[in-house]
């Protein structure tokens, strides 16, 4: 399965390549409400069989309710998560059970940028000694080269080389965001998975992060997975789109096509909701009744069931699998309202 679209304004995937990431049926369960009682516990299936290539220069948006599982997909991507079931392939390597040790090359060449940075950021140490020490213990540079990679990754992320001798409180969100990236490249990854990465900055802020992310890909060759849940920043920076819900991925297709035509109704109900700047009128807002239901409780039949205005009994009975509705577009739906 390979959905790679290539549009001039969100960089050019390698179509004909093999895809530098590839889950199959991959899956993460969380246990919880455990005690020392025998046989206690539920499972939460939080990713649950997700099946994606990702192909060599495309951003990927993943986008998603809070409670979607689209973090959780992100952590499992990266190894920050143990995966419970399924593959994951990098560079055609199988990751998805290799231990630390078996990692290591692979933390280096995938790296994880989120909402906070401050939380990762140590407040009593330098710009300059947090990023040196990242180029040193992986080896990246030794020596005098250490001062002029500090220099080059300062430009990359548009902040001041005399700011190298700062404290992480000396800097706004959005430079501090700034940080976090540049101590991301600084392994020279292929692969950045961003969680949420500018939901916490000023909007005007948001879009100055988003359009570094979308220059870094071109001047680096970078592949990004961009989780967010604001649908209009996805669209800026996004190749393709995957829509997941209760930790299924149930809508996946080129971005702009998703966007004016989306084939799942959970799509349509979460894109009612922003402007749509291509058509002339605006849809009208789809109101979804009720909350996400409980991963440790799914509804049966199709997850989305009991808050799908077109629900049938068949919905209600059988999970119906992502299909392909177009050459661009896979869908989970029985009654998909875009197809080709
Ligand atoms: Fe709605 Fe049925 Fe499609 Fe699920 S399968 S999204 S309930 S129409």
């Amino acid at each position: 399965m390979s959905l790679m679209a290539e549009d001039p304004t969100h960089g050019s995937p390698n179509l004909a390549a093999p895809p530098l990431m590839a889950a199959h049926a991959l899956s993460k369960t969380f246990i919880v409400g455990k005690t020392i009682a025998p046989g206690s516990g539920r499972v939460l299936h939080a990713v649950d069989e997700v099946s994606l290539d990702i192909a060599q220069g495309e951003t990927l948006g993943l986008v998603g309710e809070s409670g979607s599982g689209k973090s959780t997909l992100g952590r499992c991507l990266t190894r920050l998560y143990d995966v419970t079931a399924g593959s994951l392939t990098f560079e055609g390597q199988e990751i998805g059970k290799a231990d630390q040790r078996a990692l290591k090359p692979f933390r280096r060449k995938v790296q994880m940028i989120f909402q906070d940075p401050s939380a990762s950021l140590n407040p009593r140490r330098r710009v300059r000694d947090m990023l040196a020490e990242v180029l040193t213990v992986h080896k990246i540079r030794q020596g005098t080269g250490v001062e002029a990679r500090l220099g080059e990754l300062m430009d990359l992320v548009g902040l001041r080389r005399a700011y190298l001798d700062r404290y992480p409180h000396e800097f706004s969100g959005g430079q501090r965001q700034r940080i976090g990236i540049a101590r991301a490249l600084a392994v020279e990854p292929k692969l950045i998975v961003a969680d949420e990465p500018v939901s916490a900055l000023d909007v005007s802020v948001q879009a100055q992060i988003v359009n570094l992310f979308s220059d870094l890909r071109d001047k680096l060759d970078l592949t990004y997975v961009f989780i967010a849940h604001d649908l209009a920043v996805v669209r800026q920076v996004s190749t393709r789109v995957a829509v997941m819900y209760l930790g299924s991925i149930v809508e996946i297709g080129e971005t702009d096509a998703l966007y004016q035509h989306p084939s799942h109704p959970y799509t349509e109900a979460l894109l009612s909701a922003i402007p749509q700047p291509h058509n002339r009128g605006k849809r009208s807002r789809i109101l979804l009744s009720g909350e996400i239901p409980s991963p440790l409780d799914p509804p049966v039949g199709c997850k989305f069931n009991t808050r799908c205005a077109y629900a049938t009994d068949l919905c209600r009975t059988v999970r119906p699998k992502l299909a392909q509705v177009s050459p661009e577009r896979l869908v989970a739906c029985h009654y998909p309202l875009f197809q080709e």
